[in-house]
């Protein structure tokens, strides 16, 4: 594997900007920690967060004054519901059963296609019981995303279909193990599956977010995107940069978020993910603007 180049200079990063004309970026660790200045390009916002819709990213945007149009935003809520309805063509007379929150109720109703499960977010004074499990033969399949009110109704509800309805399909918006929450991390979408993968010993159908592949077709699907001529940047090399190689286009890591030089030139790290070029954040660097 090549080294990876390191973007020093105003010409080392004007030189690289003159090679893409569409730049996908991660959301959280490279946008919300600094400005990004690339002028005159495409620039899609990729992130692997399914709480929010992309009218809900649109207002976070305004409130952090990052100019942005709400189509130019993809999030794995957004991902996820594009995903079904254009490459999976799920069935107009099915629904899905979700466990999330929100951003995929209204993506997935933007796109037209049902869904059900919302309701059970909220925690009842009973615990489950074999009454909750009432067969639904229009759920056709299982989505799961971050759900900061799982509970345990909602996972024995998602297994039931799964387990009953012939051809029910299980995909996850996401995979994350964790997020950054504060200082902290919290557990991610990833963690709000396990339960399920545990109690049916087996894997996913789809993932849709990054690193996997369900989500650059869809970016590439809807913007007739040349692969060649994109550049995806992000601050984890697991999601992002193999985000990025996955799909075959060219990567830059920025240091702002959570992966550092050591994750990927380190002697340490016997299988690296190695980014295609790297620089300290998005904001260019007062000592590489020369006057
Ligand atoms: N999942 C959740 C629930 C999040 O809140 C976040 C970031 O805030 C992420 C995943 C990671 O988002 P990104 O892909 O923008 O780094
Ligand atoms: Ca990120």
């Amino acid at each position: 594997m090549s080294k990876p180049t390191k973007l020093c200079t105003i010409s080392d990063y004007e030189s690289f900007i003159d090679k893409f004309d569409t730049f996908l970026i991660d959301c959280d660790g490279v946008l919300w920690k600094g400005d990004y200045v690339i002028p005159g390009k495409k620039i899609l916002f990729v992130t692997n967060n399914s709480a929010k819709s992309r009218a809900d990213y649109f207002k976070k945007f305004k409130n952090l004054n990052i100019e942005a149009n709400e189509d130019e935003i993809f999030s794995s809520s957004y991902a996820s519901a594009y995903y079904l309805k254009n490459i999976l063509k799920f069935p107009k007379d099915k629904k899905i059963y979700v466990i999330g929150e929100s951003g995929i109720a209204d993506e997935l109703a933007l796109e037209g296609i049902r869904y059900c499960g919302l309701n059970d977010n909220i925690v009842q004074d009973q615990p489950f019981t074999l009454e909750d499990i009432t067969p639904d033969p229009e759920v056709g399949a299982v989505l799961c995303g971050i759900d900061r009110y799982i509970n345990y109704r909602k996972l024995a509800k998602a297994l039931y279909y799964l387990n009953t309805n012939p051809g029910c399909i299980f995909l996850l918006t996401n995979n994350d193990s964790t997020f950054p929450f504060h200082d902290h991390v919290a557990p991610g979408a990833g963690a709000i599956a396990a339960p399920l993968i545990t109690s049916l010993n087996r894997d996913p159908d789809c993932i849709v977010g990054k690193p996997n592949k369900p989500m650059m077709d869809c970016i590439i699907q809807k913007f007739h995107l040349n692969i060649e001529r994109t550049c995806m940047i992000g601050d984890r090399l697991e999601t992002d940069i193999k985000f990025g190689i996955n799909g075959g286009i060219t990567t830059l890591l920025v240091l702002t978020g959570i992966s550092s030089e050591k994750d990927f030139l380190g002697k340490d790290v016997p299988f690296p993910i190695t980014p295609d070029y790297y620089m300290s954040s998005l904001e260019i660097p007062r000592d590489m603007i020369v006057v």
